[in-house]
């Protein structure tokens, strides 16, 4: 053997060695599957949305992420038809037309059997008449929602804890959109763990007087809203957890348009609850720019 090839022997047996050694001391992190389904939604953002979402669980190096478009509204929902059970969390971005009663039955077996849901925003909105969907999200807004559909949920600071209101009445409002602090309630919950008790939400609707049939829910977090603002008058539900069968549902009611999904808050617990939904944990450490009660604070 000449002396160069064994040199060049001897460097890729250490190269070997080097990378075998790297990968035992870091054992590659666990990838969770995320598919975001859109395709109909009454904001104009939600391609927009959906993209930035993709590039906000992906960051964080635990999540591979899909979008799938469901058809356009008024469009043939035989067509959508997807493979739930090649995920480990769908995330809904979807406010529109119903799914065909197929698909519907396969996502209740998806979650029932352990598939992990996040709901944003006007997700929440869609499926009014689906009783597995209600369950999912446990309250949600418009689309005829109303005492029929189940209790209000507030927060009472007299009290200290999450009130069921059975009274009648419209499910689903919102004030003018500004900016708002959302408050813990669940301190130890995985999610919130190490989060400021309070920070300030970039602008964004604040979602209120949702209802819904609210089983096996913890609400994480509330907010207030202002009737200056037009709102209810009441510490509203912001950031739930859920279970479903042996699924696990992630429900936050933020993020109207791209600058309040710019929120680091926003940002972080959709990062959470997603990680969250897929195993039952989060590994993820809480970032140095997560605003404050004072200070909000966006990304680019
Ligand atoms: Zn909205």
């Amino acid at each position: 053997m000449n002396k160069a090839l064994k040199l060049l022997l001897s460097t890729l047996f250490l190269f070997s060695l080097a990378s075998t050694i790297v990968s035992i001391s870091h054992p590659p992190k666990k990838i969770h599957r995320v598919l975001i389904i859109e395709g109909q939604n009454n904001h104009r953002n939600m391609k927009e949305g959906s993209q930035a979402m993709k590039g906000y669980l992906e960051e964080t190096g635990i999540f591979k992420v899909e979008i799938l478009s469901t058809p356009a509204k008024g469009g043939d929902m035989n067509n959508f038809d997807p493979d739930f059970t090649k995920y480990d969390v769908v995330l809904s971005n979807y406010n529109g037309d119903s799914w065909s009663q197929k698909t519907n039955q396969s996502f209740e077996k998806f979650v029932k059997n352990g598939g992990g849901v996040v709901v944003v925003h006007a997700a929440d909105n869609a499926f009014p008449k689906w009783e597995a969907y209600n369950k999912m999200i446990g309250i949600g807004g418009w689309e005829g929602r109303n005492e029929k559909s189940g209790p209000y949920l507030y927060w009472d600071e007299t009290k200290q804890k999450i009130v069921r209101d059975t009274v009648a009445g419209v499910g689903g409002s919102h004030g003018n959109q500004h900016e708002f602090v959302v408050t813990t309630r669940e301190k130890s919950h995985p999610i919130m763990k190490g989060l400021p008790v309070e920070w300030l939400h970039q602008k964004d609707e604040l979602y209120d007087r949702l209802r819904g049939p609210a089983e096996n829910i913890t609400v994480l977090a509330t907010a207030y809203s202002p009737k200056e603002q037009n709102g209810s008058g009441k510490n509203e539900p912001m950031l739930m957890t859920l279970t479903y069968g042996k699924g696990r549902i992630f429900h936050t009611t933020l993020g109207h348009e791209n600058y309040s999904q710019k929120c680091v808050g926003f940002i972080t617990t959709l990062q959470r609850g997603s990680e969250w939904v897929a195993t039952g944990k989060v590994t993820q450490v809480v970032p140095n720019d997560f605003p404050t009660r004072e200070k909000g604070s966006t990304r680019k």
